[in-house]
């Protein structure tokens, strides 16, 4: 079986587990950006501690992907998957060998659960989304990106769950007391996506198959989580209910595939 959770979506902080398969279940992290105590309170709110992470991947070097990997990592002796653009990008720290290089379109075996990474536009060195399956379940995980690109669809495709950012309301965002360079920066073609934006990636990967989507790193101060679940079941045609909200700091429930 394969679920997920997010641990807390935002600016402020994003992490999302992924669990596959067991007794023993395999345990991914997917960005770690908290510091290392909020992880460890989220983690046992989960039932869980920080030695039960197995592996951890890192989408990209901004401080609310990266938080405290390197610490774990060192800590718990965990591996701890990027580009070599996220790498060089944080200048080259040392992960005291649990360092492992991510690439586009190379898939990674991680025994219970394979993972594709795949290329986003996003402000960042060499930013990497990515899916996952354990063979019979597929999860798409899709935050930070400008734009949707052929190569982000194509690799959305047949997802049982997504979990795809939602960012702003356009008109919040332009009315909101954000610097108009910071207003360029997020609504732009390497920032984050803007509600509709992610109701379009809604509509284009839809199909019968898919379970649970769920609406992450929502801005707090220019999006509404029901603005959101407004957008997103209408493009999707289901209830505003069905549209899970992963929030900044309580996250998602389980969510099982
Ligand atoms: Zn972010
Ligand atoms: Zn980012």
């Amino acid at each position: 079986m394969l679920r997920f959770k997010s641990l807390g979506s935002g600016s402020t902080g994003n992490a999302t587990l992924i669990e596959a398969g067991g007794p023993p279940a395999f345990r991914l992290l997917v960005d770690c950006g908290l510091g290392l105590r909020q992880l460890s309170l989220r983690l046992a709110q989960a039932g869980l501690t920080e030695g039960d992470i197995d592996a951890i991947f890192i989408t990209h070097e901004h401080s609310d992907h990266i938080g405290c990997a390197r610490q774990l990592a060192r800590r718990h002796g965990i591996p701890v998957w990027m580009s070599h653009g996220t790498y060089t990008a944080l200048d080259s720290p040392d992960f005291e060998g649990w360092l492992r290089t991510a690439q586009d379109g190379v898939a990674i075996d991680l025994g219970g659960l394979q993972l594709t990474p795949f290329t986003v536009p996003h402000d960042a060195r060499e930013p990497l989304q990515l899916t996952c399956t354990d063979g019979a379940a597929k999860l798409g995980i899709m935050t930070d990106l400008g734009h949707a690109t052929a190569h982000v669809l194509a690799h959305l495709q047949q997802c049982d769950a997504l979990l795809l950012e939602s960012n702003h309301d356009s008109d919040l965002l332009a009315a909101s007391s954000y610097p108009s360079f910071l207003k360029r920066r997020v609504s732009g073609q390497l920032g984050h996506l803007s509600n509709d934006a992610a109701a379009q990636i809604a509509q284009a990967v839809h199909h019968t198959g898919l379970k649970h989507l769920v609406a992450a790193h929502l801005s707090q101060q220019n999006n509404r989580p029901d603005l959101v679940q407004h957008l997103l079941s209408q493009a999707l045609g289901c209830s505003r209910a069905d549209i899970v909200v992963a929030d900044a700091s309580s996250g998602t429930p389980w969510l099982a595939l």
